[in-house]
Order: structure tokens, then C-alpha cells, then sequence
């Protein structure tokens, strides 16, 4: 790729956004590996409440792999959990961006002291610590992490992302590195879906959404009145098998673009979005993504353009009004698909909410007996009708309170204060509302207690009620036989609501163990610290969300 090419799409990126960019050249960055860079996950990728904000590069299928600073710079931030990123290291580059490796299983020495200094210091395996500038720094080429499978990483990879280090926005990696990953293969679509909108469209005769995969898509299609489109699709690159998300949609209606999307970056505020820009209950009903190419009224987000009404197209003459949808990659490669949705004058049925309804443009706030809800504006991509029921169950110490019967998402945590019928433990501590789907039950949170209410923040519209746990978390040695040597690991298990706090004390000193969220293990972290040939009384302590605690004592 030549210089002015890059130029191009950083201006691209940059002027719909209203942000500075430094000036970048091509070299600006180097590639974080020695080998030929093959992704399982693009930038943008549709995942669970984000967007994945990054590359997951592969590794080969294994650990260990040297990881080199792709510009110079300084660690800026490192992160140490159970879950997530696992470890995670940032360095802070001095173009404006910032650099972010996550999953690695081992950090470069100086890091690595930094980082048990602070969690024997505090007696914690969890670290988030933020650094001044330039108090460890890198060069370009410098080794600084082994890569890893670590936090929510199911199989080794090198999760990498590249960020605005002004405003954290997460920006697409490829720009930086099109010329070196290879890709001629374009997206694939493998639906549509078209929606009428409640009460103001039908298509089919219907005013339920209708689902077209692209081999029917030459059937005729009928519709009156206001509808979006939506489409189901992924994108391919050379020498994977892996599907990726797609880069830019673009939707038009009798050769006018009414709708696009370009996924350059996206700000960390946005990544909850995607509960809007996509559909959200055929993701939790059928698990498959479905993008909409409309905008919900209260789901603005900087990288979908929609032209006119949302992106909503009025069908309001008998005619054939043509649609053409064109799915592109960051490299060029594109596909393009038609459709006819044909003009049929029709009755449709006027929208009579038959609950509550709730308004995207307002703060809202539901009161029942027993129940309260306060859902702050800007919250909902959409108005809603509830659906609301309230039955009752003796296993549990509240109503269960049915809010809607399919999750609606919220934007941001709300507060939800549900009463308390009956109290059969003392320690209101030991209260918290659980979200009920079906038969099962899930730790949502709440050890706030008022006068007889529980509090929690929810972020969805679902099912609640309050569940009490007094039992403590289980402790499963592993492999004692390996304790001398140093090789400790346990399983701890809390199946109600979850561990909170644990740690490990060795002839009374604490020892760290890294805990993973994947495999529930405790697993101890620096073996040759443990002094050989004595017996040794190890004390393990762990706790759960609701402060129930239990203490095991070995020795070995
Ligand atoms: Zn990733």
C-alpha cells in the first residue's frame, strides 16, 4: 500500500469523527509477531454486548509465543483477572495511540516484577495499575510478552487491539496492517430479514418479521407501509476457516443509499449498541446476529449512516421498489445482493399496546407493589411494551416479577428495588435478586437492604425476583502428590452466586495463585518460591458474593 492510499483512509476514518488524528505513516507500526499474522477474529466482530475491539491473531495453536512492541513506547497500564483479557498489557505509543495485547501468558521481566511486587504488597491477584509516562518503556522490535490463553480465551491466540490513547476509542487494526494480511475473498450474506414497523407496516400480509434466506430471496415479496431490512452475513480471508465480521454494509432502495455502516472504530460507550444494532431477541431466541440496516430512534451510533427516516423505507405505491445490499471487507473484496420487495395496498392493524409502555425518549419508572424500577432516559434503544406478570413460587423469597418475556437490553445498569416477603436468615447480606430464565436461576446482585427491599442493577428487561445463598463456596485440592514440588492447584466452586475473594497463606504468608474464571482453578504462581524439604501448613480462604466463607486447612 502506498503512502497516499493510507492518507486517504485515515482521513476516511477521522473526518466523519471529528477527531484529530496525528499524522500516521506506513511504518508507523510493526507486526506484534514474527510470522505470518492469520486472524480468528476481525476487528468489529459481533460478540456478546461489544464489539470486538481488536485482532485475535493465531498462534499456531500454542502458548508462548514472543510477542514484539510494534512502536516505541511506554507501559502505560497493566492487567491482572480471572476473567477477560486475562493479563492484558498497554503500551502507550507516541503517535497518538495506544497498543493493547491481551491473553498473554507471561510479560517481560521488568513488568513482571512490577506486577508481583504489587500483588504480594497488597495480598491480591487481581491487578489494574496504571503507570506515569515512560517509567518502563519499549523500542520498536523489543520483546515484551509471551503470548497466552489466559481469562476468556479458549484456545491459544494473541488478542491485539489498537486504541486512540486520547479517547480510548478502539480503532480497526487493519487499517495499520491491510498490506501485510492477505485477502481476497469477499463477505457472504446468508439471510434477510425484513421488518414491518409496529403498527405502520406488513409484509407478507403479516406484521411479524419475516426471514429470507438468500436462496428464496427471488420469491416474491409483498409489503404496505413502513419496514427496515436486516441482514445476516460474514466475511472470509485467505488461508482460514475462520468467519469474521463484516466491515461495511450498504443498503439501497431504487439505487439511492438509505443506510451504511463502517467499522473504522468504535468508543467503549458504544459497544452496548450492538444490542440495538443488531436484533436482540433473535440473538437470545435463535443465536444467530442479525445487523439491522435501520437505526432504532434512541441507538445513535457514530459508525451507521442512515439516510432519511432511520434507514426506514415507506412503501406506499403499488409498484416494485428495488433493493440492492453490497457487503464489502477492508480490503475491497465485495459481494452484491437484490431483492424486490413488491408495493401491496393492505389493511394493517393500528398498534394498541395491551401493557405498560415504556418511551425511548424519556425517563420511565415502574411502580408495582412489591416493585420498583427506575430506568433513566437515554437507557432504551426503543419504546417497549411490557409484558408484565407477576406470579409467585415458594422456592423463592420475593414474587417473581416478569418485566418482559423476552429481554429487552438497557444502554446502561438500572436500579431495581424488589420487597422482601419473607426473611428466614438474619444476615440481609445474604439476599440478592437473581434473574430467572425457566427453571434456572442467575446471581444478578444486591446485598443493599432497605427496609425490607433489595437492591441490584440490572441491565436487562427479563424476569427477577430475590433468592437467598448461605452456603459456602466448595475447595477441591488437585494432584496433592505435586504440593512439595511446588505444582498447587485447587477447583473452587460457588454454584449459587459466584467467588468474590480468595487467597492462599503458606506458613502464614501469603503466596499468590492466579484463579481462572474458565477452568474455576487456583493454580500457584511462582512454584520455586515455595522453600523445599519442610512441611508446610497451607491455609485456603474463599468467599462468595453473598460473604459466605469457607477456610480449609493442609498440610503438606
Ligand atoms: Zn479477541
Amino acid at each position: 500500500m502506498n503512502i497516499c492510499k493510507l492518507a486517504t483512509i485515515i482521513t476516511l476514518l477521522f473526518s466523519s469523527f471529528t477527531i484529530k488524528a496525528q499524522t500516521i505513516t506506513k511504518d508507523s507500526f510493526i507486526s506484534p509477531f514474527k510470522f505470518p499474522l492469520l486472524l480468528s477474529a476481525n476487528f468489529g466482530e459481533l460478540r456478546g454486548n461489544h464489539f470486538h475491539g481488536g485482532f485475535d491473531i493465531k498462534t499456531g495453536g500454542v502458548v508462548g509465543k514472543p510477542v514484539y512492541c510494534i512502536a516505541d513506547g511506554y507501559v502505560s497500564r497493566v492487567l491482572v483477572m480471572a476473567g477477560g483479557y486475562g493479563n492484558a498489557l498497554f503500551i502507550t505509543h507516541y503517535n497518538g495511540y495506544t497498543s493493547v495485547y491481551g491473553h498473554i501468558k507471561n510479560f517481560s521481566s521488568a513488568v513482571e516484577k512490577v506486577i508481583k511486587d504489587y500483588q504480594l504488597r497488597h495480598e491480591t491477584f487481581a491487578v489494574d495499575l496504571k503507570f506515569e509516562p515512560n517509567f518502563i518503556k519499549f523500542k520498536a522490535g523489543d520483546f515484551i510478552a509471551s503470548s497466552g490463553n489466559e481469562g476468556m480465551s479458549f484456545g491459544p491466540h494473541l488478542h491485539f487491539e489498537i486504541r486512540n490513547s486520547q479517547t480510548n476509542e478502539y480503532v480497526n487494526p487493519l487499517i495499520f496492517y491491510k498490506d501485510i494480511i492477505a485477502d481476497k475473498r469477499a463477505p457472504v450474506a446468508q439471510l434477510i430479514a425484513i421488518y414491518p414497523e409496529k403498527g405502520t407496516g406488513v409484509v407478507n400480509g403479516s406484521q411479524e418479521k419475516k426471514i429470507i434466506p438468500m436462496n428464496a430471496l427471488s420469491r416474491p415479496i409483498t409489503a404496505w407501509g413502513k419496514i427496515g431490512i436486516g441482514i445476516k452475513a460474514f466475511d472470509y480471508m485467505n488461508n482460514t476457516n475462520n468467519h469474521y465480521g463484516i466491515y461495511q454494509i450498504k443498503l439501497f432502495l431504487d439505487g439511492k443509499q438509505i443506510f451504511g455502516s463502517q467499522m473504522n472504530g468504535v468508543l467503549s460507550d458504544e459497544n452496548r449498541r450492538i444490542n440495538g444494532y443488531t436484533d436482540f431477541s433473535e440473538l437470545k431466541r435463535n443465536r444467530r446476529w442479525i445487523i439491522r440496516s435501520f437505526s432504532l430512534p434512541g441507538n445513535p451510533l457514530r459508525f451507521v449512516e442512515s439516510h432519511d427516516d432511520r434507514g426506514i423505507v415507506e412503501i406506499n405505491e403499488e409498484r416494485n421498489y428495488q433493493f440492492m445490499y453490497q457487503i464489502t471487507d477492508a480490503h475491497g473484496n465485495k459481494n452484491q445482493y437484490s431483492f424486490t420487495v413488491t408495493g401491496k395496498k393492505s389493511n394493517i392493524d393500528p398498534f394498541i399496546p395491551k401493557g405498560k409502555m415504556l418511551y425511548w425518549n424519556r425517563a420511565n419508572v415502574i411502580q408495582e407493589p412489591g416493585f420498583e424500577l427506575a430506568i433513566p432516559k437515554g437507557v432504551l434503544y426503543d419504546d417497549v411494551e411490557l409484558n408484565y406478570k407477576v406470579s409467585k413460587d415458594s422456592s423463592y423469597l420475593a414474587n417473581i416479577y416478569q418485566i418482559n418475556d423476552e429481554p429487552i437490553p438497557l444502554h446502561t445498569y438500572c436500579t431495581l428495588m424488589l420487597g422482601l416477603k419473607n426473611r428466614p436468615v438474619k444476615d440481609t447480606n445474604k439476599y440478592y435478586i437473581a434473574s430467572v430464565v425457566g427453571k434456572r436461576k442467575n446471581y444478578i446482585g444486591g446485598s443493599k437492604f432497605e427496609d425490607g427491599w433489595i437492591k441490584a442493577n440490572i441491565r436487562d428487561l427479563g424476569t427477577y425476583t430475590i433468592a437467598v445463598d448461605t452456603i459456602a463456596p466448595r475447595i477441591l485440592p488437585l494432584s496433592k502428590k505435586l504440593w512439595k514440588s511446588g505444582n498447587i492447584q485447587f477447583k473452587i466452586y460457588d454454584n449459587e452466586t459466584g467467588i468474590k475473594n480468595y487467597k492462599v497463606f503458606i506458613d502464614g504468608k501469603f503466596y499468590i495463585f492466579a484463579y481462572s474464571l474458565k477452568n474455576n482453578r487456583l493454580v500457584m504462581k511462582y512454584p520455586l518460591s515455595l522453600v523445599r524439604g519442610n512441611a508446610h501448613n497451607m491455609e485456603v480462604f474463599v468467599e462468595d458474593n453473598c460473604g459466605n466463607i469457607v477456610r480449609e486447612k493442609y498440610i503438606f
